[in-house]
């Protein structure tokens, strides 16, 4: 299976890299993770010919903060004619509230008439698929930490804005592919961490937490989500060497670069 990064940058884009935006193209249907900028590449050709051999949209919010939703700004646009389901903490129709606003100019139950909204239990099956989710404390307003099995018995984990602790390690364990998000910190701050709890930042999980999770959890692969906008690729690619020098299969999500697990 694949996965292809639209977007790998948390808060904002910059250095040609979007916010979060992961797309799984699986039979007839995309498979898509949050729905930050990166999902505007759905109107350039590499991502839009992905949209040519489907007809539904399996689309999964790990939670509202907009760098994880601007991409509803276009979405109605980009996936016109296909059969949308968006997955997430409630039932809840993204950016609704703005219309009220006078900020967002379209018709809403017109454009969005193709879009069904489900909110998501610890566990369903989505097509012949298993979703299964955990409730993560992020800046008080939570998230959800994603992990989906598949027939071929392949697992994928998604953890973003998240906490480093021992549920989450259970959570993630066995994943052939772990995503999972790092908080570039100062090598001296990080060096202070003791326990797994320590490895947090601004509400996200440093660079090292993700590794210890990984490693503990025993996955086959980490792939570091979530990137700094203020960091350029150099900055990033040392921070994906510390991930790799305490568990060794950690690679860095980079814009449009097909992660094969
Ligand atoms: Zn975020
Ligand atoms: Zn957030």
């Amino acid at each position: 299976m694949i996965i292809i990064p639209l977007g790998t940058n948390g808060f904002f884009p910059s250095f040609s890299r979007h916010t979060a935006c992961y797309v799984i193209p699986y039979k007839k249907t995309l498979i898509i993770l949050d729905a930050g900028s990166g999902l505007f590449r759905f109107a350039e050709p590499e991502a839009k010919k992905l949209l040519k051999s489907v007809d539904h949209i399996d689309l999964f919010l790990s939670h509202y903060h907009l760098d994880h939703t601007f991409g509803f700004y276009a979405v109605f646009n980009l996936f016109k004619g296909k059969k949308v389901t968006v997955y997430g903490m409630e039932e809840r129709k993204i950016f609704k509230e703005l219309m009220k606003m006078n900020s967002f100019p379209v018709n809403y139950d017109k454009v969005f008439s193709n879009f069904s909204w489900k909110k998501l239990d610890k566990e369903q099956k989505v097509g012949d698929y298993i979703v299964k989710t955990r409730k993560q404390y992020h800046r008080g307003e939570g998230s959800l930490g994603l992990r989906f099995e598949f027939p071929d018995k392949k697992i994928l984990s998604y953890i973003t804005d998240s906490e480093p602790n021992e549920e989450s390690i259970r959570f993630v364990k066995g994943s052939n592919l772990l995503l999972h998000e790092h908080e570039m910190i100062l090598k001296e701050k990080e060096e202070k961490m003791k326990k797994l709890e320590d490895f947090i930042s601004n509400g996200h999980v440093t660079t090292k937490g993700a590794a210890l999770i990984a490693k503990e959890a025993g996955v086959k692969k980490l792939v570091l989500i979530h990137n700094n906008p203020f960091a350029p690729d150099e900055k990033l690619e040392s921070a994906s060497a510390l991930a790799s020098s305490i568990f060794k299969e950690s690679h860095l999500a980079r814009d449009l670069h097909p992660i094969i697990f």
